[in-house]
């Protein structure tokens, strides 16, 4: 099946408000602001053997997101907690992917996010399409994308807001280059991310990412590989890096709760490295696999 002929599984239940709904019946009114203005913010997190993987630290960006746009939503955390558990269960996944939706709700046409009635809350639980296994075989290629990312006091990438306008002109980018990934740069010409997922390297045996201030949602598979790598010995260091950085490095990665670990082999055309995937990629990728088998949650409640 292709994404063209793409329809949800009519079985499915989705958590709307807080009754479980057959998908068909899950509808978004028209007047919703998180469609006219993209008025809301979102997660998506993993489900591995029917756990939600890494819910406390999910948790906490989502909060962190809805108090960065003022949106009070009327369920506490532990209770869309619950309901993604009670979604899970409803549709029987075992491993799959969440998708947690909060959008300010029906509103006038005015953008006033306070002339709304309620915020909504919706979650999805479902399969997930990975990339295919090769790719984590012998890795993929990227561009770097014209479209910067946005600028952090426009439009804060640590948000993780339903405006995803910016990625996705980067994103036809990359798919105009026959890549899946693009690297965005951000308004000062530093690397940001991709368009969905952050970017590490490796250079002179060094784990480098850019730091949150360079302008990138703090993605929670990047935190786990900056302990796993800490927990290895590696060095690591958040900082501001170049395109060169990128052409120069010895191995690349990108990280996404979609994409996992992924290595990255080719940018601009120009080969990482090798052109093959790097010793200390393959070992976080085997750290990462690790940990989702575990059922443990690295930033879990102590
Ligand atoms: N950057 C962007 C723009 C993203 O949308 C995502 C999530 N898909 C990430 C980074 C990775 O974050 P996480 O590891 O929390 O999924």
């Amino acid at each position: 099946m292709t994404a063209q002929d793409y329809t949800p599984d009519p079985n499915l239940k989705v958590w709307l408000d807080g009754k479980l709904v057959p998908v068909a019946d899950a509808n978004i009114n028209v007047f919703s602001h998180g469609l006219l203005y993209g008025d809301g913010v979102f997660e998506g997190i993993r489900v591995y053997h029917s756990r939600i993987f890494e819910c406390t630290a999910h948790m906490d960006r989502f909060v962190d997101s809805l108090k960065a746009i003022r949106m009070e939503i009327p369920w506490t955390r532990q209770q869309i907690v619950d309901a993604i558990e009670q979604t899970r269960q409803a549709n029987k996944i075992e491993n799959g992917y969440v998708r947690l939706v909060a959008t300010r709700g029906v509103g006038t046409l005015g953008i006033h996010p306070f002339r709304t009635a309620s915020p909504s809350v919706f979650v999805i639980v479902a399969t997930i399409q990975m990339y295919d296994p090769e790719m984590y075989e012998k890795g993929m290629r990227i561009v770097t994308a014209s479209t910067i990312r946005n600028h952090p006091n426009a439009m804060a990438p640590r948000i993780k807001s339903l405006n995803y306008l910016n990625n996705i002109m980067a994103k036809l980018e990359a798919v105009d280059a026959g890549c899946l990934e693009a690297m965005m740069l951000n308004h000062e010409g530093y690397i940001a991310e991709c368009t969905g997922d952050n970017l590490f390297l490796v250079r002179l045996g060094k784990l480098q990412t850019p730091a949150p201030h360079c302008g990138i949602l703090e993605g929670i598979t990047r935190r786990l590989i900056l302990k796993f790598a800490e927990q290895r010995g590696i060095p690591t260091e958040e900082t501001t890096l170049t395109r060169q950085d990128m052409y120069f490095a010895e191995e690349a990665f990108i990280t996404g709760t979609g994409a996992e670990v992924c290595p990255v082999t080719e940018i601009d055309q120009r080969p990482i490295g090798n052109g093959t995937p790097g010793p200390i990629t393959r070992q976080l990728i085997a750290d990462f696999r690790e940990h989702t088998k575990s059922g443990k949650e690295m930033f879990g409640p102590s």
